[in-house]
């Protein structure tokens, strides 16, 4: 997307409006870092950043959102009825539980999603909503929590290649005013975490692979990104895959022409990278 895309047009959609017009550019592809979840309680340099970020383009019709946190055996999008938060995490302080982000569903974008990926064997899931992934974003990027969002899950009996596809499936919907927002990591090892290192002090193996990611989003490489998770910092970094994946579909949904923006990068815990990127 050319910076005359991203500042030139006044488009403002609908968010009640449903229906394939858009008549805006493109909407990017994202990836961003959520790292902690205590961040949504405050802004700190990486929310920031996602805020300024979402600054940058116009209002979605909707976001589509693949979030580490719905890993799952099968292919699943939640239905319009289906927007309550999940607060999928344990020992947190009280007020963490008590954050609202009331959104709306999309029984466009849900019926869209049925139809598109009918090979992948896609069905509506009544039983999940918006877990933290998404809304521990969402609440600093659109804090009014007033675009429709819905989920795709995360299949992990589908291969590396599929994941792919699927974000390659995705894209058609940039044009028609969707967001789509991959949420994880680059870097995610949780049992090597140590929280007092803050933001500083991260691990070499982190900096090595996060380092490397970039280089290979930059250039697109498809084949580099899944075959990195093999060598040795891979394995260290991404020690299970679902903080990854979403950036495969990030990466899926993007174009050959599109600008490739860093919305921030940097670390936490020692073994987490916050970097955070788009296509668009
Ligand atoms: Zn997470």
């Amino acid at each position: 997307m050319s910076d005359e895309d991203l500042f030139g047009e006044q488009y403002i959609s609908e968010s009640s409006s449903e229906g394939d017009d858009y008549g805006g550019p493109p909407m990017p592809s994202v990836f961003i870092g959520h790292g902690n979840p205590m961040f949504v309680l405050g802004p700190n340099e990486w929310t920031n950043s996602w805020s300024q970020y979402a600054l940058t383009f116009n209002r979605p019709k909707a976001i589509l959102a693949i979030s580490a946190h719905w890993f799952k055996k099968s292919t699943m999008v939640t239905l319009a009825n289906a927007s309550r938060l999940i607060y999928d995490f344990y020992g947190f302080p009280q007020e963490l539980y008590e954050v609202e982000y009331l959104v709306s569903g999309s029984t466009w974008l849900t019926n869209k999603l049925l139809a598109m990926l009918g090979e992948f064997d896609i069905y509506g899931a009544e039983e999940w909503g918006i877990d933290h992934g998404t809304w521990t974003v969402l609440k600093h990027m659109y804090p009014n929590a007033d675009i429709p969002v819905v989920q795709l899950s995360i299949n992990y009996t589908l291969d590396i290649h599929q994941h792919l596809k699927i974000g390659q499936v995705l894209k058609e919907l940039r044009k028609q005013g969707v967001l789509i927002l991959g949420s994880g990591n680059v870097v995610h090892n949780l049992r090597e975490a140590r929280f007092e290192l803050g933001f500083n002090d991260p691990y070499a193996y982190t900096v090595d692979f996060d380092l490397k990611v970039d280089e290979l989003l930059k250039k697109r490489d498809l084949f580099g990104l899944t075959d990195i998770l093999n060598s040795k910092e891979g394995r260290l970094s991404a020690p299970t895959i679902e903080h990854y994946v979403p950036l495969l579909y990030t990466l899926g949904a993007s174009n050959d022409d599109d600008e490739f923006t860093t919305i921030c990068q940097g670390y936490d815990a020692g073994s987490l990278s916050m970097r955070a990127i788009s296509f668009g």
